[in-house]
């Protein structure tokens, strides 16, 4: 009989079990049974086979319309080139030395093979072909849904249909898979959902488009509803491990800061500040996501909460993702302090604390001058890269962990800094990039979200503009122009390339991962920083002081330079992305980014975001030789048409695959997630997190829903389960 658990090798023969096992991860009939088809072939699809790529390995429906075998004229054999079509469409196969006794005119058939061309027209060879029961009426094919499943080399889709018919149609399979919904009835009921065995059937056995559309919600329900109490489940366990309570404290270091900002908090400022210090005040451990615009001030709002820990006696800790960015808070957060931030020190305040900076470059004896002060305690505020969490790094009382600019998590790195403290820190994640609500309740799930949606008063503003270089090659003489007449009114400006130049290794320029277009291997390659500057200094902006800034610079030169440039040393930094993430220079106010199409949506929002933070109006111009009508031009034109960053998350989640936002690239295996849509199922998510957080609340454990309690066990079985962890 028939069980989901049954081994495969009992359903299929043991050839077929172990290519299913290895190319394809089926084990078990529950694997199978999940397996969906990735489309459903149809009539009249041949047409759009033009749409095709050669290469592209695809199965179609057909219909036979002739077969002519001939010898072949320079060897022995023959050579067989069967013409299929389904209409309008049609297509050539070509077999050598094969007898196709049944591959006679008139035969419907799915044909599978990879596309080549020959002479303009496409072609299988020696395609795998499926020839459909012939006692069937060939109408019946103009309607029918055919499933077509992912295959894999030596499992075709015909295998799988047919393994997925014994299983179907066996009764105690069936009956097995109505017990095992996931999904308690009464959340059924509620959402008008279909039994999980219906919804199989009608996956594999569709007859309509709409059977289909069903059939999906009902299963995406089960992908949603399994991540929300996993998630769920894992924000309750975090809040019952107990922290402690750092609360304010009046008359301290907190009251000190704010008297000493030299502008007044926005009211957004105030709001989420107190909502931080509330939380920081108990013994639950905080979790919070904190997204605010670029140029928002999350980190005055950050450092106020910082400040609160060093008042309760704990200390916090700044995780920036850039040694530019780590160095200029705390030059920044130092600055502000002053004696205060420089406790122990002769000039210091004895009632303060020290800022200490702590990066992977330092040297040696600073380095064990600053872990000493991190060790004893003397460091209250702590600001670095990565470096924080590595072996020798040890705090006296780390209270609060603030990450700045969506720092990618794993989840043994979280694991290691929550180790660092005697009890699990507050956590705060800093982010400008803002998260659409369908990524938050997921990828960030366990991370509870507050939005600064204000800007400080008195803000110019940026506008961006397309500079179609193909097209209009006038107006990149134009946009050096402007440049001048910035730095003619005393202003900065920033020209930023996807790649250093001097044959870098890979690594730093535009980040795919962030939904820049793959590469084209034939394009020339990206614009160079030491080029592009070379040429400006000799020609359009001939005169200016212009600098580069690169990875490739040591930590100290990097930083000189940045320094220079925030004390208008330098007109015209040309740069990487090393300036992309919370680099500060207010009195910048123009952004060049050449080849902008070789960066990713929110890769240039954050980079925009450099010339939009003082109160002289920003420019920000995205120059590029893509078409203006190529959907590359099309994407540029949205992102210089908004500074929504709610709607730019949007157009970003649509040029990104959802497995990257998902964080893995099989995120289907790894996720459980094959269905759900991070961009299209944004209500059914929000439905089953509410439902999730209910089922939680009155029936913790799931005692009384032991299928859903398996499908979340499932889920967190292994490493599964550490792609939530990054975010
Ligand atoms: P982001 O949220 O992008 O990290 P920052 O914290 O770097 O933004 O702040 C951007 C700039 O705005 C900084 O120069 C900061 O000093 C300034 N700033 C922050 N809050 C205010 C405010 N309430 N009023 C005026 N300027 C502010
Ligand atoms: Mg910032």
């Amino acid at each position: 009989m028939l069980a989901l658990d049954t081994a495969l090798t009992k359903v299929v023969g043991d050839r077929t079990a172990k290519a299913m096992a290895d190319e394809l991860q089926l084990h078990t009939v529950r694997d199978l049974v999940r397996h969906y088809p990735s489309r459903y072939a149809r009539r009249g699809e041949m047409t759009r086979l033009t749409d095709l790529q050669v290469g592209d390995r695809v199965t179609v429906l057909g219909q036979v319309r002739k077969v002519d075998t001939r010898p072949m004229k320079n060897r022995r054999g023959s050579i067989t080139e069967v013409t299929v079509g389904d209409g309008e469409g049609s297509m050539r196969l070509v077999f050598f030395n094969h007898k196709h006794a049944r591959l006679a005119v008139g035969a419907w058939g799915l044909f599978a093979g990879t596309v080549s061309s020959w002479h303009g027209q496409l072609q299988f060879n020696h395609p795998d072909c499926q020839l459909l029961d012939e006692s069937t009426d060939a109408d019946e094919w103009a309607t029918a849904m055919l499933p077509i499943y992912p295959a894999s080399k030596s499992v075709s889709s015909w295998v799988l249909q047919k393994s997925l018919k014994l299983v179907l149609d066996s009764p105690a399979a069936a009956d097995q898979l109505l017990a095992a919904d996931p999904v308690p009835a009464p959340v059924r009921r509620r959402h008008g959902l279909m039994a999980l065995a219906r919804a199989i059937w009608l996956k594999h056995h569709p007859e309509t488009p709409d059977d289909v559309e069903r059939a999906d919600h009902r299963l995406k329900w089960d992908e949603a509803l399994v991540l929300q109490v996993t998630l769920a489940a894992r924000r309750r366990a975090a809040s019952l491990e107990p922290g402690i309570a750092r609360p304010r404290r009046p008359g301290g270091l907190a009251d000190a800061v704010d008297g000493l900002l030299p502008f007044d908090l926005t009211d957004g400022q105030r709001e989420v500040g107190e909502a931080l210090a509330a939380e920081i005040g108990r013994e639950q451990p905080m979790h919070r996501l904190l997204q605010g615009e670029v140029g928002s001030g999350k980190t005055v709002v950050a450092l106020r909460a910082m400040a609160q820990v060093v008042d309760a006696g704990g200390q916090a800790a700044l995780l920036a993702p850039t040694e530019v960015l780590a160095a200029q808070h705390a030059r920044g957060i130092a600055g502000l302090l002053g004696p205060l931030g420089r406790a122990g020190e002769l000039d210091g305040d004895a009632e303060g604390t020290r800022v200490t900076l702590l990066t992977g470059s330092l040297r040696t004896a600073a380095r064990r001058a600053a872990l000493a002060e991190v060790a004893d305690g003397r460091a209250g505020i702590v600001v670095g890269t990565h470096a924080l969490l590595s072996e020798g790094v040890e705090f006296a009382d780390l209270g609060l962990v603030v990450v700045d600019e969506q720092h990618r998590f794993g989840v043994e790195q979280r694991d290691r800094l929550r180790a660092k403290g005697q009890r699990p820190p507050h956590v705060l994640v800093m982010t400008a990039t803002p998260i659409p609500r369908t990524v938050a309740m997921t990828v960030y799930g366990d991370l509870e979200t507050l939005t600064l949606r204000q800007l400080p008063a008195g803000r110019g503003g940026v506008s961006s503009s397309v500079v179609p270089v193909r097209e209009k090659p006038a107006w990149l003489g134009r946009a050096w122009e402007r440049v001048r007449e910035e730095v003619a009114q005393g202003r900065q400006a920033y020209v930023v390339c996807p790649r250093i130049g001097d044959d870098e290794p890979a690594g730093e320029g535009p980040d795919d991962a962030d939904g820049a277009p793959a590469g084209d291997a034939e394009r020339r390659p990206p614009l160079a920083v030491l080029d592009v500057a070379e040429q400006l200094r000799g020609g359009p902006l001939a005169g200016l002081r212009v600098e580069v800034l690169h990875g490739r610079l040591t930590a100290e030169e990097k930083e000189a330079r940045m320094r220079a440039f925030a004390q208008r040393e330098v007109d015209v930094l040309v740069a990487t992305t090393v300036i992309e993430v919370g680099v500060d220079v207010p009195n910048a106010t123009v952004m060049v980014v050449m080849d902008a199409d070789r960066f990713g949506v929110s890769q240039l929002h954050q980079l925009r975001g450099r010339v939009a933070r003082g109160k002289h109006p920003g420019l920000c111009l995205l120059v590029s030789e893509a078409p203006v009508s190529s959907s590359t031009g099309v994407r540029l034109a949205q992102v210089a048409a908004t500074t929504d960053g709610f709607e730019l998350a949007r157009l970003d989640l649509e040029t990104r695959r959802e497995g990257d936002v998902l964080g893995a690239a099989q995120s289907g295996r790894r996720s459980g997630v094959k269905l759900l849509s991070l961009l299209h199922d944004e209500e059914l998510i929000a439905a089953a997190r509410s439902e999730a957080a209910g089922l939680l609340e009155t029936d913790l454990g799931l005692a009384e829903h032991p299928e859903l309690a398996a499908a979340v066990a499932a889920l967190n079985a292994g490493d599964r389960a550490d792609w939530l962890e990054r975010a």
